[in-house]
């Protein structure tokens, strides 16, 4: 049992009012708040160890380093990867899936060759291969999700061909609250020699993710939606792809020797970090992952369901209720328009009854036309939430649909 109210003490923020009624925030799909512990953390390394890391004699910059490396195999243990050398800082999800997009497609990819998404992907998921496709001229197959907004697997296994090359898909839907099953996409893609690149953004901060127990290739999320700072984020690849794989960008840090006929490349982790990394963000994400830790992920997801359920079985039970994503394995994300009310007057009555919430088509324009819509209205609870915020949430909707 989570003790809320203790936990909510640890984000001041939780205890803000917007138009003079108590915050309620439900926009932890977009980012999440902050722990007391965190912001604190990174306050003291600014005051404390601030100084460019690596190659640095000074004892600043040695700590500072330190503190970096810290960090790197604090999310390693936290992921279960095999080595701190398959954790690449980023500046987020995005980046980290761009850097897979640019540096795979460069090695190992041709014209003609394939890469598999699936129709519910955050836009980041599909951009960076778009302008691969358009450099290049890769194809993008899309697997298909039935009316529940679970994946089609029968149609995932035909869209295997010689061509295919990697499987990129999202390990938790951030409009659906779908759990992919990640361990038979990736069994299956790795039976055609295909790796795998799951997008964790919406994964990890709800559930245990065990690189090596799934045996994935290549993980991605962001620090700001576990807790952690903005700007900072995480790629995980196996040892074996990373050493493979071409730089991303060129400049200080990833080089071993520069000169201008040529130049050789650092090794692991630092091919991949061009310029002065976040050490200082990197510290903060660091603390979050403890926080998360001792709090302790199964309870987190535990208690997190519950919630979850406790806002669907109220939202269903209003006339005209549509909720889309309804997988049997689902996280805390709900998405719903309630009869003919735009999701966008929902969203900003909502707001002025102090409680957030996200419109919109939630960078997934393809899944909005799968689904023929323009956008939800999405509810997305973490562990610092209660049933309280819940029934209050339930009462402004209903409100509002009296309103229309
Ligand atoms: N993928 C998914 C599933 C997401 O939910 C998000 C954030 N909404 C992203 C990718 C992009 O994350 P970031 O903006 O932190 O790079």
């Amino acid at each position: 049992m989570l003790d809320i109210q203790f936990i909510r003490n640890d984000f001041p923020i939780l205890s803000k009012e917007v138009y003079g009624k108590p915050l309620i925030y439900f926009d932890n799909a977009a980012t999440t708040q902050k722990p007391r512990s965190v912001v604190e953390r990174i306050e003291k390394a600014y005051y404390n160890v601030n100084a460019n890391i690596h190659r640095g004699v000074h004892f600043l910059s040695q700590a500072a380093t330190e503190a970096h490396e810290n960090a790197r195999k604090r999310v390693q243990r936290f992921i279960n990867a095999a080595s701190p050398n398959e954790v690449i800082f980023t500046r987020g999800t995005t980046e980290a899936i761009n850097l897979v997009a640019s540096s795979f497609t460069d090695a190992f990819m041709e014209e003609g060759d394939e890469v598999i998404l699936s129709v519910m992907e955050h836009h980041s998921n599909i951009v960076p291969w778009q302008l691969q496709a358009a450099r290049k001229g890769i194809t993008i197959k899309v697997i298909p999700i039935n009316a529940k907004g679970e994946l089609y697997l029968d149609s995932y296994r035909e869209l295997f061909t010689e061509r295919t090359r990697l499987v990129s898909v999202s390990h938790m839907s951030n409009v659906l609250g779908t759990i992919n099953p990640a361990e038979e996409i990736i069994k299956e893609a790795h039976a055609h020699n295909a790796p795998v690149l799951l997008d964790g953004a919406q994964a990890v901060p709800h559930m245990q993710v065990d690189m090596q127990g799934l045996d994935v290739d290549f993980y991605v999320f962001s620090a700001h939606k576990i807790y952690g700072p903005t700007g900072m984020g995480i790629l995980y690849g196996k040892e074996d792809w990373l050493d493979k794989l071409p730089p991303y960008q060129g400049g200080g840090e990833m080089i071993a020797t520069v000169s201008f006929e040529k130049t050789t490349f650092n090794e692991l982790p630092f091919k991949f970090e061009a310029g002065t990394p976040d050490y200082i963000g990197s510290t903060g994400f660091a603390e979050a992952l403890e926080y998360v830790d001792r709090i302790g992920i199964d309870a987190i997801a535990a208690y997190e369901h519950e919630l979850l359920e406790y806002a669907t079985r109220q939202l269903k039970q209003m006339e005209g209720m549509r909720i889309f994503g309804e997988a049997a394995h689902k996280g805390a994300v709900i998405s719903f328009l309630l009869k003919d009310t735009h999701h966008y007057d929902m969203g900003m009555l909502l707001d002025r009854l102090g409680i957030a919430v996200r419109t919109g088509h939630h960078c997934a324009q393809p899944l909005m036309k799968e689904l023929g819509i323009e956008g939800t209205v999405r509810a997305s609870f973490s562990f610092y939430n209660t049933k309280e915020e819940i029934d209050q949430f339930i009462a402004g909707v209903e409100r509002v649909a009296g309103m229309f």
